[in-house]
């Protein structure tokens, strides 16, 4: 047997090799590589933003803290000059505020008490911060090197793509149009393949042997007509 089914073989051979092309476009491993490390990425920066929003709330704090700190020394100074100045003279004046003045004191070693337990406590959320950071840095420095090398695949596959489309239309042409039809309709559905070789007595299309009648009948048709495999239904090239 042999034309136009050799050529129909030669076709199929192209069509496989186009379909193994497109996928591993669609299959590189860069590519998948690529998912992971933006997903990683995504990941960080959820958890940078809730130790951003922590941090935050922190600051805030520390913030209002000051204030209080400032206000009361504002006050303690205030009182501590009048002292000074002399301008109260009452024994009982002097020592109300002698005791405010304590008071006073009291109360800013507390708030900066308070300010240093805040200030402990945003420590090791800025240390987190500082490590998600620079991995972030790092996966951004592999997501560019990933992306460069998904595109350099992609146009060397896409090279390859076209030159096998090339010769598959070039064999595609000397296929007879109702045997190509036939050809396609099977391929559509079984999986990339329409057509395949009787190898002994062994469709390579499905891999079933054939009973020893059937490869009898098959090798007595007329060259012009052409077999299907009883198992399969692919078009079976003696
Ligand atoms: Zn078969």
């Amino acid at each position: 047997m042999a034309e136009p089914y050799d050529t129909l073989l030669r076709v199929q051979e192209l069509d496989t090799e186009l379909d193994q092309l497109r996928h591993r476009i669609e299959a590189l491993p860069e590519r998948s590589a690529l998912a992971d490390v933006r997903g990683r990425i995504a990941a960080l920066a959820v958890a940078i933003a809730e130790l951003q929003a922590r941090v935050d709330e922190l600051a805030g704090r520390q913030a209002a803290l000051e204030e209080q700190i400032a206000a009361s020394a504002r006050r303690r100074h205030e009182l501590e000059e009048r002292m000074r100045t002399g301008g109260v003279t009452a024994s009982r004046d002097l020592q109300a505020m002698d005791h405010e003045v304590a008071q006073l004191a009291e109360r800013q070693h507390g708030l900066e008490d308070e300010e240093i337990l805040l200030m402990e406590e945003e420590e090791p959320l800025d240390d987190a911060l500082a490590t998600h950071r620079s991995a972030v840095l790092e996966l951004e420095a592999e997501e560019a090197r990933l992306t460069e090398a998904v595109a350099v695949a992609e146009v060397e596959l896409r090279a390859a793509i076209e030159v096998t489309e090339a010769a598959r239309a070039e064999a595609g042409a000397h296929v007879p149009a109702e045997l190509a039809e036939r050809y396609e309709r099977l391929r559509s559905h079984l999986g990339g393949v329409g057509a395949a070789r009787l190898v002994g007595n062994r469709c390579d299309g499905c891999h079933l042997t054939l009973p020893s009648v059937e490869v009898e009948r098959i090798h007595g048709l007329p060259a012009d007509t052409f077999a299907t495999c009883p198992q399969c239904d692919r078009i079976l090239v003696r």
